[in-house]
């Protein structure tokens, strides 16, 4: 395919291509900062796009983000990218960034619309498989499967024994919901089939979610009083960066379970280092940390009643090849000057004629 690019004001490159059909978006320099499965890239190449993948394990580095960036009109960018004014700033060409993820606390919308660019996420295609994850590490959790198996495979599993990991019911059991969005509503649905009391909290009630999924409103602290486990589904935001703080944890019942799938930051780990130790909290199973990966020396490695996954909740085959195919959809919509399907901002400036810090 011929293309000619050149060079526009603001450095935005204008794609010409000789004798093309309108209804084509011309030839764009895309950077995808890892490797997805799936077809996302195919799908991006078969637009005639000249798509770039970091070829490394390793998230690039803020250098190589930036290098890439500066030459790059779309970006497909995962948690791992943070992409902030400066960066933003150095990529004159930039229109999208596709988060491939739901949540993008890695970039301020607000910054990403004053710069004219457009960020995107991937809603509802990762809360099915985001809310298995919750729940089998509610069940690890209760039921002690990670330290027994650890215990069998070190040759501790001598007998049957009538005390031996005694652990929680989840049955019968109830379950506080902090964030009934797409994941906590998938999440209850799960705990109304192991017929637990489901109660949840957040900004606003949703009687249409507690028709389906018979979760019953309360105020954070009740619910932390009345949860046996306690499931965290909240977007990171200033607001809720340490939610679940030693005051809050010393609300929860004694031997009550965490959970969090969410972000790291949503919960304040020194005062959970000090709610296990005390042994006021009887466990907790966290797919996220702060940072991450959390350090080999971080004191929660040390409790035998704490699950750490590193952050792959919704990573199953199909949904993290939907979830690339999603950003990739969010990026051939902006490079044909459409509005893409999962805007979570509004730049100030979209499409042609970018400007930069309007
Ligand atoms: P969602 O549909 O937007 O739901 C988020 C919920 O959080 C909403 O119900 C919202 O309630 C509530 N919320 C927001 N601010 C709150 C606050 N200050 N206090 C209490 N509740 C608050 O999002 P989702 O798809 O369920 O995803 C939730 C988060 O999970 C994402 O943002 C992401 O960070 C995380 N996540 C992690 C993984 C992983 O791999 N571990 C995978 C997917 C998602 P209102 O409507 O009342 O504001």
């Amino acid at each position: 395919m011929v293309v000619t690019l050149a060079k526009q004001q603001y450095g935005r490159p204008a794609f010409a291509r000789p004798g093309g059909t309108s209804d084509l978006a011309p030839m764009a320099r895309i950077f995808v900062t890892r490797t997805p499965p799936g077809t996302a890239i195919a799908t991006l190449r078969a637009h005639g796009h000249q798509v770039s993948v970091w070829p490394g394990e390793l998230p690039p580095s803020r250098e190589a983000l930036a290098a890439a960036l500066a030459e790059a009109d779309a970006a497909l960018t995962m948690v791992t990218d943070r992409i902030d004014e400066e960066l933003l700033a150095g990529a004159p060409s930039l229109r999208i960034i596709a988060n491939m993820a739901v949540g993008y606390d890695n970039v301020d919308p607000a910054t990403a619309a004053r710069a004219g660019v457009w960020l995107t996420n991937t809603p509802g295609v990762l809360a099915e498989t985001t809310a298995d994850m919750a729940f089998a590490l509610l069940m690890a959790a209760a039921r002690n499967v990670v330290a027994s198996d650890r215990d069998s495979r070190a040759g501790g599993w001598k007998t049957w024994s009538p005390t031996a990991f005694l652990g929680q019911d989840v049955h019968g059991a109830t379950l506080g919901i902090v964030g009934l969005g797409e994941i906590g509503q998938a999440v209850a649905l799960r705990a109304t089939g192991f017929k637990m009391r489901v109660v949840y909290t957040g900004r606003t009630r949703k009687p249409d979610a507690e028709r389906v999924t018979g979760a019953e409103w309360l105020p954070l602290d009740a619910l932390l009083r009345a949860s046996d486990f306690v499931s965290v589904h909240t977007p990171l935001t200033p607001e809720t960066h340490h939610l679940m703080d030693a005051s809050r944890f010393a609300t929860m019942k004694r031997g009550a379970i965490v959970i969090n799938t969410a972000r790291g930051q949503v919960v304040d780990q020194d005062a959970l280092v000090a709610a296990l130790s005390s042994g006021h909290l009887g466990g907790a199973a966290l797919d996220v940390t702060d940072p991450e990966p959390l350090p080999l020396t971080h004191p929660l490695y040390g409790f035998p009643n704490v699950i750490i996954t590193p952050h792959i909740a919704s990573a199953s085959m199909a949904t993290r090849s939907k979830m690339a195919e999603m950003a990739a959809a969010n990026i051939l919509a902006v490079l044909a000057s459409r509005e893409p399907p999962n805007p979570v901002n509004r730049p100030a400036h979209s499409g042609e004629g970018r400007t930069i810090g309007t």
